[in-house]
């Protein structure tokens, strides 16, 4: 049975994204079989991967609301190797239209259940909200990767975060737990970004993932050509950062197995 991770953070434009795209890139990089997830409606991570989100005949809102099995709606990320679960904007409407199913919060780990042992890791993007879907997410996985900033209110917000796992682990899914905090976008000439780190090694001690991931314009370049900056650019120090973070992962698995 795959690895079920969400990427989550309820702050917008953190990284989430870049984090899912290629950390399911390094870990193809490292020969898993990956599944990357879009569960939200912007579908960033759909392109991201090179899959043009027009063309889609199903999605994980057919997936969502019983209209559509994963099987049917999955699509290859051929520059990276690893399989895309698509998004599209008519995913901001299942929002709405789960409320009147049953276990609606249930919905994504009932149908990732079929295709658990296809995969060694199964990656979910998060929207930038504690929403529905986020909760969807939440049910589904065994873990959650945050992705933060080193800024001054990334701590803030990160309380809501961990309140919200709390809760989702007492009532929903108990084998949920923060598998790490990663930093990301982080510039080490700016010493605001060195306390806040220093701050949540203090905080969180070895819940913080060892990886950095730097600023680095070709992960941010990469999405314009439909790939992740893992295969836009192999050589580029954001690419290596995201393939030490898939051996990173790997071998945390282990651990706790
Ligand atoms: P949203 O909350 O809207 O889903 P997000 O948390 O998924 O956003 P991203 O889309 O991954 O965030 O990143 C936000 C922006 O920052 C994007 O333009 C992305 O290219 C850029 N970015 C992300 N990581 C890096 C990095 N390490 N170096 C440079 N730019 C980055
Ligand atoms: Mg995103």
């Amino acid at each position: 049975m795959a690895n079920i991770f969400c990427i989550a953070n309820q702050k917008g434009g953190v990284g989430k994204t870049t984090t899912a795209v290629n950390l399911a890139a390094g870990l193809a990089g490292h020969q898993q079989r990956v599944l990357l997830v879009d569960l939200d409606p912007q579908g960033n991570a759909t392109m991201g991967s090179g899959i043009e989100k027009s063309t889609l005949k199903s999605s994980i809102y057919q997936v969502l609301i019983g209209q559509a099995t994963v099987e049917d709606s999955v699509l290859p990320c051929e520059s990276a190797g690893y399989d895309v679960l698509p998004a599209s904007r008519d995913l901001a409407g299942a929002e709405i239209e789960l409320v009147d199913f049953e276990e609606r919060e249930q919905r994504l780990k009932h149908a990732l259940a079929i295709v658990g042992d296809n995969y060694d890791f199964i990656l979910i993007d998060c929207p930038p909200a504690l929403s529905l879907l986020t909760l969807n997410g939440l049910c589904a996985a065994d873990g959650v990767i945050v992705p933060m900033q080193c800024e001054y209110f990334a701590l803030e917000g990160l309380s809501d975060l961990v309140n919200t796992i709390k809760q989702v682990h007492a009532n929903l899914n108990p084998s949920l737990t923060i598998i790490g905090l990663l930093r990301v976008m982080f510039d080490p000439r700016m010493t605001l970004q060195q306390q806040v780190s220093d701050q949540l090694l203090a905080h969180f001690g070895d819940k913080v993932f060892n990886t950095i991931i730097p600023r680095n314009v070709r992960l941010a370049e990469a999405p314009s050509y439909g790939m992740p900056g893992v295969a836009f650019d192999k050589t580029s120090r954001g690419a290596k950062a995201y393939l030490d973070f898939g051996a990173e992962m790997i071998q945390r698995i282990q651990q706790v197995k």
